[in-house]
């Protein structure tokens, strides 16, 4: 899949869309979802142009894919959740119902969080 520049997250990355970031170093870029499915819900993104984990791990070199999944847990950290615990949630595709084409990891806790799909009612 080609990368659309014009996505929501590249153009919060340039400054052209306002958002707040709770973190960031010059791998990521973490801010609160909009939407937030959980009490506590972040966003981190990398600043690179990949559409998706797939395409992340593909493109990135080793250091920068640890220096992106160490700033995730520093924001995990930082938000408290280390204790209580979180989930990480990256969407990949159609059938993960991606909605924005920009690769992201979703830092969701702050609450227990039951199953891991909406038909999965499980309290694990
Ligand atoms: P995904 O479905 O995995 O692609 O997740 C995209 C997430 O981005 C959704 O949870 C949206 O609520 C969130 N989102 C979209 N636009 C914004 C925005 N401008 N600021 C913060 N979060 C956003």
């Amino acid at each position: 899949m080609t990368y659309d520049p014009h996505n929501i997250f590249a153009r919060i990355l340039r400054g052209e869309i306002p958002c707040e970031p709770i973190y960031e170093n010059e791998v990521a870029y973490a801010f609160r979802d909009i939407a937030p499915a959980a009490s506590v819900h972040v966003l981190v993104i990398c600043r690179r142009a990949a559409v998706s984990f797939d395409d992340f791990m593909q493109q990135a070199p080793a250091e920068e894919i640890a220096a992106f999944f160490a700033s995730v847990r520093q924001v995990a950290f930082d938000l408290g959740l280390s204790e209580t615990g979180y989930r990480l949630i990256a969407n990949h595709g159609a059938d993960a119902t991606q909605t924005v084409p920009h690769f992201h990891v979703h830092v969701l806790g702050g609450e227990p969080l039951g199953g891991l799909l909406a038909s999965d009612r499980k309290l694990r």
